[in-house]
């Protein structure tokens, strides 16, 4: 399939069948008992086999995608019976504070955890999710639409430009056991304040987005991108909503008090 590569606007080259959600995924899980289906909300469920793909990319900009998050992230996530990495090396660390069943951490204290490819890595399934319409089998997928702020993820996937500046980026590693074999298709929309709100659960970890200029500013102090202890939680979501907001656990806790003062 000739066409235009979708990243790097390069015309006239080989596409290659590009995943939204990495195929990686669909190795783990297949990997798993086969209880756990990769689901989005509102719309299908997706079976263990069915992956969404369509021509979007070039060869180059999959290896870009692989090489900046996706083999990374995949070697960290919860790997069925293989371990969880990146929640082990929580399980090592000191968090800054614990409150009740969640904790705050550093994540800029442990080495071994690579936000940039974290970030590089969610942002890439958002942008993906955005720039093409993605169907499993004859069903349209219901993916996140980042309307203005696409050219900017573009732009930073690309690195040709930072991390979306309009972008509050958030990690949390679930808690609950159970709930580590889930991949949700990213989601969420525009909420009553007018910041466009998602979430995107995968393998045991939770990237959050929270989009536009309504984002209260305090809230960039609290960002696994832009604070400089790139802070992550653990245990943040709720499970009886799975989609709670990683962000509301730190501003009510008593660490970020602490940092605010240190600001003054
Ligand atoms: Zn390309």
């Amino acid at each position: 399939m000739i066409g235009t590569c979708k990243l790097c606007l390069t015309a006239n080259v080989d596409l290659q069948i590009s995943h939204l959600i990495p195929a990686g995924a669909y190795k783990l899980i297949r990997s798993s008992d086969g209880s756990s289906p990769i689901v989005m909300k509102s719309t299908v469920t997706i079976k263990k086999d069915e992956q969404i793909t369509d021509y979007v990319l070039c060869g180059g900009c999959e290896q870009r995608f692989n090489d900046n998050g996706e083999r990374w992230v995949l070697d960290y996530c919860n790997q069925f019976g293989a371990g969880f990495r990146l929640n082990d090396l929580l399980d090592q660390a000191q968090p800054l504070e614990v409150v009740g069943d969640a904790a705050i951490y550093a994540g800029s204290a442990i080495p071994e955890i690579d936000m940039e490819k974290l970030a590089y890595f969610a942002a890439s399934v958002m942008w993906r999710g955005s720039v093409h319409h993605w169907r499993s089998g004859k069903d349209a997928v219901r993916s996140p639409k980042l309307g203005a702020y696409e050219e900017d993820f573009r732009k930073y996937l690309m690195g040709h430009g930072p991390f979306p500046p309009n972008a509050f980026f958030g990690v949390d590693i679930v808690g609950d056991k159970n709930l580590w074999p889930s991949v949700f298709v990213p989601y969420g929309g525009r909420r009553e304040d007018l910041v466009w709100h998602y979430v995107f659960p995968f393998l045991g970890i939770v990237f959050l987005f929270l989009l536009g200029r309504l984002v209260d500013p305090a809230r960039f102090r609290y960002c696994a991108y832009r604070s400089p202890e790139r802070l992550i939680t653990r245990g943040s979501m709720k499970n009886d909503t799975f989609i709670n907001d990683a962000g509301k656990l730190m501003i009510k806790s008593r660490v970020v008090r602490q940092l605010k003062k240190m600001e003054k």
